[in-house]
């Protein structure tokens, strides 16, 4: 008989009293639904995290908890964002569950793909990343900002997946090595194409958030770019040294042209010359300073301590 797997879906809440009744509601019809058709077992759950709310959050986590032994949840001391809510859920259910997933209070991610991701684990994945196929609801401005977000990442060398938010799928062995990962500045997207494991996508249509407003102000959404990139990358050192490299180059040949033509005897004002200089001057402390960026780089990466690798089979265990 096939083994039925214990489900938490880790859900982060900042002042979401106005969703949190129809979320609670549609989520229960899911979750039954899934373990009538035993595709996870009777004890799994929905696990809110109360990421310092300043409205009756948790109040209404405590009640619903109370009222329907399927909804648990956690409340974090304060605000600390929505990645580190996320960690504080994930780090937190996978001490009892043995897959987990993640999604938003708002219900803009179709619960319904939890369905194809729960059997994409049972054919042997440990990651499944729910992709929105389609922006249609969302305005042009944040369709258009978050489409070139993951470009833009793709550019600096981070290996994020394509329209992927927080909606995934996470095997418990997943979220052990993860909970290897000790950083402080956290870009959860980062991090998961990084454990590696067998991975699949599962893709949806991102509905409209259906009540409250959005917690991700454009403000948040610049700093969690900023985040997402000086976390991940030291392309931005790497810019420097090339542009201050390519200065040099460019100033130094300027000069000899310089010579070179005023040895010919065309006049040149000592003035050329003297600006010249100060172009050599400024490109060269450019390129000095991208050379230290480089190490500070590596000091960088160092501090971070990531896990080197991480084995996900071993022949050998078998034979003891
Ligand atoms: N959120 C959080 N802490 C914050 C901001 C947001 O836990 O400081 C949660 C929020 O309750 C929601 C999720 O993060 O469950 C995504 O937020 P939202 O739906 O507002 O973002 P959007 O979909 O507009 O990008
Ligand atoms: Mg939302």
């Amino acid at each position: 008989m096939k083994r039925e797997n214990k489900l938490y879906v880790v859900i982060p809440c900042y002042n979401e009293e106005e969703v949190l009744n129809e979320t609670t509601k549609r989520l229960t019809e899911k979750m039954n639904s899934l373990i009538k058709k035993k595709v996870i077992s009777k004890d799994s759950k929905v696990m809110y995290v109360n990421d310092g709310s300043k409205d009756s959050t948790w109040e209404l986590i405590k009640k619903i908890h109370k009222q329907n032994d399927l909804f648990t949840g956690i409340s974090l001391s304060r605000n600390r964002g929505h990645q580190n809510a996320l960690v504080a859920g994930l780090l937190t259910a996978r001490k009892y569950a043995d897959v987990v997933i993640s999604m938003d209070a708002d219900l803009q991610d179709d619960i319904n793909a939890m369905d194809k991701m729960l059997e994409k684990y049972d054919e042997g994945c440990d990651i499944v990343y729910g992709v929105r196929s389609a922006r249609k609801t969302d305005t042009w401005f944040k369709r258009t900002t978050a489409e070139s977000f993951y470009k833009f990442m793709d550019k600096m060398g981070v290996e994020i997946v394509y329209n992927h938010a927080d909606y995934r799928l996470t095997s418990k062995r997943v979220l052990d090595e993860f909970s290897n990962f000790h950083e402080v500045n956290l870009f959860l997207r980062g991090i998961f194409p990084l454990i590696g494991f067998k991975t699949d996508k599962v893709y949806y249509e991102r509905a409209e958030r259906f009540a409250g407003e959005s917690k991700y102000p454009l403000k948040k959404m610049l700093n969690f770019a900023w985040d997402g990139i000086t976390s991940f990358s030291t392309e931005p050192i790497r810019l420097i040294t090339l542009f201050g490299g390519f200065l040099t180059f460019i100033s130094i040949l300027t000069i000899i042209i310089m010579l070179i033509v005023k040895l010919c005897g065309v006049s040149i004002t000592r003035l050329s010359f003297g600006i010249v200089a100060l172009w050599i001057l400024g490109s060269i402390n450019l390129l000095a300073l991208g050379i230290v960026g480089e190490y500070v780089g590596k000091v960088y990466a160092e501090t971070k301590a990531r896990p080197r690798f991480i084995i996900s089979e071993n022949l050998n265990e078998n034979e003891k």
